[in-house]
């Protein structure tokens, strides 16, 4: 995860760059930890005896993890309403510029949706969490204690389809923020929330004469709440060596085995909308060579392997889309940085996996009802997320609680999750592309040929 960024992208770029250095060292870190605890917690696992791993879990690698945690949790509602607001103020002002606003906003939604299901598709058919054992699981769920968010999750099956469709928009937003981490929202929960700050999104940026005060404050709490989380994630590595502890210990190998499947699940599933699905909107939609556009794309898409950050990429992908790809320069200025924040295709593919994955791990069969909302909430974290290292990490914890699993299973990803963040980033940026791409041939349609000189 990065230090805060706020969504406009000049300030955004300039602290990535300087904190490109710190951040690398953290990741290094995070690995450390993963592998110290990892490793610790098998030689425990092996050797010491139960009571030896009861205690040190309870009384030391538990409360680690949990000061880490809890300073993340802390700012997840906040952070969550903020982030939606300015990312749909972001598409809202440019869908003024008119017909290719409108085209950008369609295209994020609907890749974004197609992406997540090909993810949970995947997760369904690998199925990666539930490699671990079923004695196993157990064991986790009575260490997080699911019991409570498997009796909202009944509560939540026994709704009807009607009112959970209606549910989705909030009577009290501020009790659906109350109840929105712990399942106990009257409503639809964070559903209902992010319903809540997309229609003031909206409000914002039909009236915006009115309304600069009112992002200016936006911005500043998603500022300060970015803040707070980069304050968390200095300790971020021994929270990651204190969590893989108490899961190894108890577990032994078999989750770092599902951890194992679960990153080729994420893989193939990036894999597969990289090439399957953008070459298709390439020929259909953009009548654009894929060949062409992945071997002239490819400095873009390395350079966001390498920084995981599509703010950073920007420049170069803005570059490459104008000089290699022959977009035209306005088409993909103004793609491209609305989709850096806005369009991350990889990231709401990885959200969906990550939740199913966690899910099966805990032993929660989710129903279709939950799969769509998971479907629907990642669309919207997608949105919602910053182009930075690890910006989806705080929402991807509240889509966990929002499906009633303990939003502390993503410490069993952390350890992997700079990989698949490199990953997924360059599958962001493609997406970018691939959309400008297509806006680009749209507008050349509408532009109306010049007569022939007169000779
Ligand atoms: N690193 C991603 C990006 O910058 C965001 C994320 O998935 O965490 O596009």
């Amino acid at each position: 995860m990065s230090e805060p960024t706020g969504p406009d992208l000049p300030r955004g770029r300039r602290d990535d760059t300087m904190a490109r250095r710190r951040r690398l060292e953290l990741h290094w870190k995070m690995l450390i930890g993963l592998l110290v605890g990892a490793v610790a917690g098998l030689v425990a696992n092996a050797w010491a005896s139960s009571k030896f791993i009861e205690d040190s879990v309870y009384y030391a690698a538990y409360p680690v993890g949990q000061i880490f945690f809890r300073l993340i949790f802390m700012v997840v509602v906040p952070l969550a309403f903020s982030a939606l607001v300015l990312g749909v103020t972001g598409i809202g002002d440019v869908r003024r510029v008119g017909r290719m606003g409108f085209k950008t906003l369609v295209m994020t939604v609907l890749l974004s949706g197609i992406s997540v299901a090909i993810g949970i598709g995947l997760a369904n058919w690998i199925r990666p969490g539930a490699r671990l054992p079923d004695e196993k699981q157990k064991e986790l769920q009575e260490k997080y204690k699911t019991d409570a968010a498997s009796k909202v999750e009944s509560a939540k099956k026994a709704k009807s389809v009607r009112d959970t469709l209606l549910d989705i928009i909030p009577k009290n937003p501020l009790q659906e923020m109350v109840g929105a981490l712990d399942g106990s929202s009257p409503g639809g929960g964070m559903l209902a929330l992010m319903f809540f700050a997309l229609a003031f999104g909206v409000a914002i940026a039909t009236s915006p004469e009115r309304t600069g005060p009112l992002v200016g404050m936006l911005e500043g709490v998603y500022d300060v709440c970015m803040k707070i989380i980069g304050f968390a994630m200095k300790l971020a590595p021994v929270g990651v060596a204190g969590l893989a502890y108490s899961l190894t210990a108890v577990l032994g190998l078999d989750i770092l085995k599902a951890l194992g499947w679960f990153v080729i699940t994420v893989i193939v599933g990036l894999a597969l909308h990289m090439f399957g699905v953008y070459s298709i909107v390439l020929v259909f939609l953009a009548r654009y060579s894929p060949r062409r556009f992945f071997t002239r794309g490819s400095e873009a898409f390395l350079t966001a392997f390498g920084t995981a950050s599509s703010n950073a990429t920007l420049p170069t992908s803005l570059r490459v889309t104008e000089k290699s790809l022959g977009i035209r320069p306005e088409v993909a200025r103004f793609v491209l940085t609305v989709g850096s924040t806005a369009n991350q295709n990889g990231t709401a593919l990885f959200e969906g996996v990550t939740v199913l994955f966690l899910a099966q791990v805990f032993g929660h069969d989710l129903n279709v009802v939950q799969q769509v909302t998971v479907v629907l909430l990642s669309v919207l974290a997608g949105i919602g997320t910053a182009g930075v290292p690890g910006g989806s990490l705080p929402l991807i914890v509240l889509v966990l609680m929002s499906v009633g699993i303990p939003g502390e299973g993503i410490g069993i990803i952390l350890g992997v999750d700079r990989l698949l963040d490199m990953c997924r980033t360059s599958v962001n940026v493609a997406g970018d592309m691939a959309i400008a791409a297509c806006v680009d041939r749209g507008e050349q349609a509408k532009t109306v040929p010049a007569p022939p000189p007169a000779s």
